[in-house]
């Protein structure tokens, strides 16, 4: 638990907690698609909510085909990358899921060691978006859904390595962030702080990940970031 967290981010965190633990203990590789779901809905009831009683002072520069931070650094708990192995499984052909695995596995290796500074610097997008657009958007990390500057030209300028503070709305990235620590299981062989690309490319690789996962092995050790990483953008 975090300790600085607000009341609704640590109730939120404490419910997809359990809901992350009765799925680790019990679970299935579609338990954790239903968990990411259901952890979804969750934040995204949520957000509605403090929209509702708090309302944004400037409205989100979000918009398709609008993607600097697409090319920022994004951390993934295991829950999600499994979620978006199994996403691209159902919805690509096989010939398509290997190219990605074998893209992944490529931008992996760039990426290894680099701090999220490092990252930018690389300039190299997502390896989910396609003509500015992310081919995975109903299943998108959290860190993606916790994105929402309201000023767009702010976010190319940190794109150009300029040390910026992001205007948006804090109580997004927070249920967000919140939401991801939730799914973070707290066991630590299990546990992980990941980062998006070597955790997808791992869950793409090895049809067996999910299973291997649920049972205790590391599968993502490769991925894993340091701790203050986590979760970030
Ligand atoms: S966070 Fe910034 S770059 Fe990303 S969609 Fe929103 S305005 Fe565009
Ligand atoms: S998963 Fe989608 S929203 Fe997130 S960084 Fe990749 S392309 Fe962008």
């Amino acid at each position: 638990m975090n300790d600085e967290a607000l009341p609704y981010e640590s109730i939120l965190e404490s419910g997809i907690r359990g809901l992350t633990a009765t799925a680790v203990a019990d679970g299935t590789p579609d338990d954790l698609n239903t968990l990411v779901q259901e952890a979804t809905e969750l934040a995204e009831n949520l957000l509605t909510s403090l929209r509702h009683l708090n309302p944004p002072e400037r409205p989100a520069a979000c918009r398709e085909g609008c993607a600097h931070c697409c090319r920022f650094q994004v951390t993934v708990t295991p829950p999600e990358a499994l979620t978006l192995a199994d996403y691209v499984r159902r919805h690509e052909p096989e010939a398509a899921v290997t190219a990605l695995a074998e893209t992944c596995r490529a931008l992996a290796a760039a990426e290894r060691g680099l701090d999220a500074a490092g990252r930018v610097r690389l300039k190299r997008a997502c390896v989910f978006l396609k003509n500015e657009c992310c081919t995975v958007y109903e299943v998108r990390p959290f860190a993606c859904r916790g994105a929402n500057a309201t000023d767009d030209t702010q976010c190319a300028r940190a794109l150009d390595g300029e040390d910026i503070n992001l205007s948006l709305y804090l109580h997004q990235a927070n249920v967000m962030k919140a939401a991801a620590r939730g799914l973070n299981h707290a066991d630590d062989k299990a546990a992980g702080q990941l980062e998006l690309t070597a955790a997808t490319a791992i869950a793409l690789s090895d049809e067996t990940a999910a299973d291997q996962w649920l049972e205790g092995a590391p599968v993502f050790a490769e991925a894993r970031l340091p701790a203050q990483q986590f979760p970030g953008r």
